[in-house]
């Protein structure tokens, strides 16, 4: 496994511009990342950074290990921007399968066109440029440039804002986007070794994956449970307003496009559904045009004059 954290190095190095407290966490946190880091196949260099930029888009709205399957099977058949650029937009959708938002997919695609036509298939290794492609904002271009170009910048998710804010503020973290205060805290715990930084922004979001959870932090089993200001000032707040309320996924919109998505990718890449088949699938037909509006709108699917659908 590469990218492992070696205590030598470090131990004794002067804080520099991070807190003596961002110091004595990292000597208590790389060993567990080095012990308990996830072995997901984009870790580790090894993969391509256009495989880590498909890691991060998948991976914004659908759990790590939910992706891993995904990710193989992707990267197995595009594994590099122009591959995916050349795919049928049937495909590309029928690919993103169960990941959900799947716009995701067809932007992903736009920005793989991006990366083939004007960078010869090789992603751009500045933040600048990376915030230029299609789909990639400020969380993803600083995860590609963190993981695949091992730059030293701040990663900041939610993840990574509800381990700081606790271990070294002492309170929750605020729902909705990052503030001015999170990004700063962020900056300056982090530290100034680019390869220290790349672990530091790895391990304090694995830390927050499997550990540091939301709603039942396990504070018990926690490399910092004695240096984290949350801890020590008994866990106030833990579970007032942390995480958005869970959303309701039956009966939804969600749950109407998916289905209309499921019976495209039941049959082959062309082929329409008719609006028998339709009226089949949703009873309230309202809702049903809606998403069928919606899911056009999003060039997810094509509306024909009969009213059938297929993909693009
Ligand atoms: S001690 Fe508890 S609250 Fe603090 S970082 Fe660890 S798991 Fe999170």
């Amino acid at each position: 496994m590469t990218g492992r954290y070696d205590d030598r190095q470090t131990r004794g190095e002067e804080a520099g511009g991070s807190s003596t407290d961002a110091v004595l966490v990292r000597q208590d946190l790389f060993p567990w990342w080095d012990a308990n880091a996830r072995d997901l196949p984009w870790r580790f260099g090894r993969t391509t950074p256009w495989g880590v930029l498909v890691s991060e888009v998948m991976s914004q709205q659908t759990q790590m290990s939910r992706v891993v399957p995904y990710w193989q099977a992707w990267m197995a058949v595009w594994p590099d921007a122009r591959a995916l650029a050349e795919a049928s937009p049937a495909e590309v959708i029928t690919a993103w399968g169960k990941l959900g938002y799947p716009r995701r997919a067809l932007r992903l695609q736009s920005c793989a066109r991006v990366v083939g036509e004007d960078y010869d298939d090789a992603l751009p290794s500045t933040y600048e440029r990376l915030t230029e492609l299609p789909g990639v904002g400020d969380y993803t271009a600083s995860a590609v440039m963190s993981f695949a170009f091992g730059e030293r910048i701040a990663v900041v998710d939610t993840n990574i804002r509800r381990v700081l804010s606790r271990v070294f503020l002492g309170v929750e973290s605020q729902g909705g986007a990052s503030t001015v205060e999170e990004r700063s805290l962020a900056n300056t715990v982090l530290p100034d070794d680019a390869r220290e930084s790349v672990l530091w922004n790895q391990s304090v979001m694995e830390l927050g994956a499997l550990v540091c959870t939301a709603r039942k932090p396990l504070c018990e089993s926690c490399p910092l449970a004695g240096l984290c200001a949350f801890n020590a000032a008994g866990k106030p707040g833990l579970g007032d307003r942390p995480t958005r309320p869970r959303q309701r996924f039956k009966g939804t919109d969600r749950q109407v496009r998916g289905i209309i998505l499921d019976a495209l990718r039941s049959r082959p890449a062309a082929a329409h559904v008719s609006r028998d088949e339709l009226d089949a699938l949703w009873s309230v037909t309202g809702q049903l045009d809606a998403c069928l509006a919606s899911l056009d709108d999003d060039g997810l699917i094509v509306i024909h004059h009969d009213s059938s659908i297929s993909f693009p």
